[in-house]
């Protein structure tokens, strides 16, 4: 544990976790909250630490290190994602979990924050190493999750049938079904017909109601997104489809750079149809009229959305100088560090914050998890709609609190989100 001497506050050698302290710290500093509040938010409620024993195929037997972190629980059920990523830390969960309770209270939706994941390289392992491993983690993180407590869902490297793994398993284990335990489940094993695609259109809306206010005409924009995973695939493609022009898109391959626009609906059809593992799929996209070049110079390419949804640290204090983009939309979490937000300031680069503009996949889940109590489903349309009103609403609020105050998106986020959870844990005292 790391403490700073001279505040007494908590720190982490943990990048994602730090950075989540010192924007809380300086957000929670510029509200004069009192230090007992922000002491007892700078920690989690609570963290499990699991060992994960998986049977490989070969018949040896590894053991994985699984985490499931609760942050608050102050305005309901944790939520959050499972990842499986080399990175993966208990103090990462942490850093994301409380990410995730800023998210939720931000969005407007009941939930705290929760995250988890599992220290591995789900890409060298195989459907059946990956369904052993994921049932022996749900199980053993089985005593902490329900519908009324805490409810994963889908993240880096893991999807639908992970959910079904983990809920299958745990529904076993209680002798009963709970569908409302996990969110992001296939859509005929009540998941939600619209969430696959939520947490892209959730960064569109956010992109389309920057453009009415800004009065920028949408056909006249140029956009570069950075990761063609599930959430910069969809932000692309409903970017473009309102008329953008997607210059380059990327993934751990490298970059596809094409100035006349990169047509996305190829780039779909060759992702699903190119054997290349999950995360590599546009190997070999500079045959269809690209450019390929490193991928981190996607950064400094003319451009004006920069759309970050890969992973985190993306625009650091090496990479940040480099961007030509005037506003910036982050599809990952974490994916700038403090010092790279100080240098887009001084730019003038407008950041759309993670727990703003990636909040779509988190309210497609409550809207899930919803459907999933009331044991109803709601058609696509209603579900789009709502997720589009709910992420214009909260945009326009955070934008109107940073004109007002003459501050920064990601500071008025943080204050708009610390704000209704603290108002939460002070009605409800300490002892939660
Ligand atoms: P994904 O696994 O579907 O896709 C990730 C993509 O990023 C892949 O194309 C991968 O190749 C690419 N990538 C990874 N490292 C890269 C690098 N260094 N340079 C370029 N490309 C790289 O993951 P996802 O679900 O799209 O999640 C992406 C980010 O968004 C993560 O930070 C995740 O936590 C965050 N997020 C996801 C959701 C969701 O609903 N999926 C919701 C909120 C936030």
């Amino acid at each position: 544990m790391m403490i700073d001497e001279a505040t007494g506050r908590r720190r982490s050698n943990n990048l994602i976790l730090d950075t989540a302290l010192r924007d809380f710290y300086s957000a929670a500093d510029e509200m004069h909250l009192s230090e007992g509040l922000i002491q007892i938010l700078s920690y989690p409620e609570r963290r499990v630490d699991v060992s994960v024993p998986v049977e490989m195929d070969d018949g040896t037997v590894k053991v994985f290190q699984g985490f499931r972190v609760q942050h608050s629980t102050a305005l309901g059920p944790s939520k959050g994602g499972i990842r499986y990523a080399m990175d993966v830390t208990g103090q990462e969960c942490e850093g994301l979990a409380m990410l995730m309770t800023w998210k939720c209270s931000l969005a407007g939706i009941p939930y705290g924050g929760g995250k988890g994941g599992i220290c591995c390289d789900p890409t060298y392992m195989s459907h059946k190493e990956k369904e052993r491993m994921s049932r022996t983690f749900g199980a053993r993180i089985a005593p902490i999750i329900g519908r009324w407590s805490d409810v994963p869902a889908p993240d880096m490297y893991t999807g639908g049938q992970e959910m079904v793994w983990i809920m299958d398993t745990i529904c076993k284990m209680l002798g009963h079904f709970e569908p409302a335990m996990l969110t992001g489940k296939p859509i005929d094993y009540w998941g939600a017909p619209g969430r696959t695609e939520a947490t892209g259109r959730g960064l569109a809306a956010c992109a389309f109601e920057l453009m009415r206010q800004k009065g920028l005409d949408p056909t006249k924009i140029k956009a570069a997104v950075q990761g063609f995973g599930n959430v910069g695939s969809y932000a692309a493609k409903i970017l473009n489809e309102a008329g953008v022009k997607i210059v380059a898109i990327s993934d751990t391959t490298g970059a596809y750079y094409n100035p006349n626009g990169i047509d996305i609906k190829k780039a779909f059809e060759y992702m699903n149809t190119n054997p290349g593992k999950r995360g590599r799929k546009l190997t070999g996209f500079e045959k269809e009229g690209c450019e390929k070049i490193p991928g981190d110079e996607i950064i400094g390419l003319d451009c004006d959305f920069f759309c970050p949804c890969a992973a985190q640290g993306a625009l650091n204090e090496n990479t940040a100088g480099k961007l030509k983009a005037k506003y910036v939309f982050e599809g990952a979490n974490s994916p700038t560090t403090p010092e790279a937000e100080l240098i887009l300031n001084d730019k003038g680069v407008i950041v759309v914050p993670d727990f703003l503009a990636n909040a779509g996949g988190v309210i497609g889940s409550y809207y899930e998890w919803a459907q999933n109590l009331q044991g109803f489903t709601w058609t696509e349309e209603e579900y789009n709609k709502r997720l589009v009103a709910l992420m214009t609403d909260n945009f326009r609020r955070v934008w109107d609190y940073a004109q007002e105050h003459n501050s920064t998106m990601r500071r008025s986020a943080y204050i708009a989100a610390i704000k209704r959870v603290t108002d939460i844990v002070e009605l409800r005292g300490v002892y939660l």
